[in-house]
């Protein structure tokens, strides 16, 4: 059973790992970003709650994110493992994490975490075009659809999410510089704990990646 937790900031390219890694492993890719997003697109009463929170760049509140999540993993789909993607998040829900896995006697999770600069997170969220049927993402520069505005995989419409906008992503850095800092001193003492170079090749870095993981396993 794999359990992988990707940390990094928004941009990092945590979720383009994830997809790639739950592939080579074939277990599921949790997202609490898609979670959410797809609440509000619903119009469910965890969207609403959570729709505020996302447009100006704040966390929604650690209660019911863990909820979710906690819930999610105890899932048969999870049954073989399962790859995190945003989750956790603060030290609240790291913290939380780490009872579940004691109270179902399991080990802990792998845990990477992928750095990046700053200039290039900006880059790379103020040109990231996301797909609204499919959640399928490009660059308007590094990663272009084919057809202009299309998705390659579906054909839906590539839009920019509002909170990858520059007024929201400063604060998305910033709230996210708040929270990093625990989480690494709480999860570095782990052996299961390794930084990546997310400024590589996003091939190469998951090859290192599953290299990684198949050498620790
Ligand atoms: P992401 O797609 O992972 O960048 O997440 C988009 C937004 O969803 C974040 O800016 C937060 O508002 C919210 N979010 C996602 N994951 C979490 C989490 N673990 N805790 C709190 N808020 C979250």
């Amino acid at each position: 059973m794999l359990k992988l937790i990707i940390l990094g900031p928004p941009g990092a390219g945590k979720g383009t790992q994830a997809i790639k890694l739950a592939k080579t492993y074939r277990i599921p890719h949790i997202s609490t970003g898609d979670i959410l997003r797809d609440n509000i697109n619903r119009g469910t009463n965890l969207g609403e709650q959570a729709s505020g929170f996302i447009k100006r760049g704040e966390l929604v509140p650690d209660n019911l994110i863990t909820k979710i999540i906690l819930e999610k993993l105890d899932g048969e789909e999870c049954n073989l493992g399962y790859i995190l993607d945003g989750f956790p998040r603060t030290i609240w829900q790291a913290k939380k994490l780490d009872d579940y896995f004691r109270r179902i006697k399991q080990n802990s999770a792998f845990v990477i975490n992928i750095k990046v600069d700053d200039n290039i997170l900006v880059d790379r969220i103020t040109g990231r075009r996301t797909c609204q049927k499919c959640g399928a993402t490009y660059h308007i520069i590094n990663l272009p659809p084919k057809f202009e505005n299309k998705c390659n995989i579906c054909r839906g419409n590539l839009v920019q999410r509002p909170d990858d906008k520059i007024n929201v992503i400063v604060n998305r850095l910033e709230v996210f510089k708040l929270q990093i800092k625990k989480l690494e001193e709480f999860y570095s003492i782990s052996p299961n704990y390794q930084i990546f170079d997310g400024s590589e090749e996003p091939n190469n870095l998951t090859k290192k990646i599953a290299k990684y993981l198949c050498c620790s396993e």
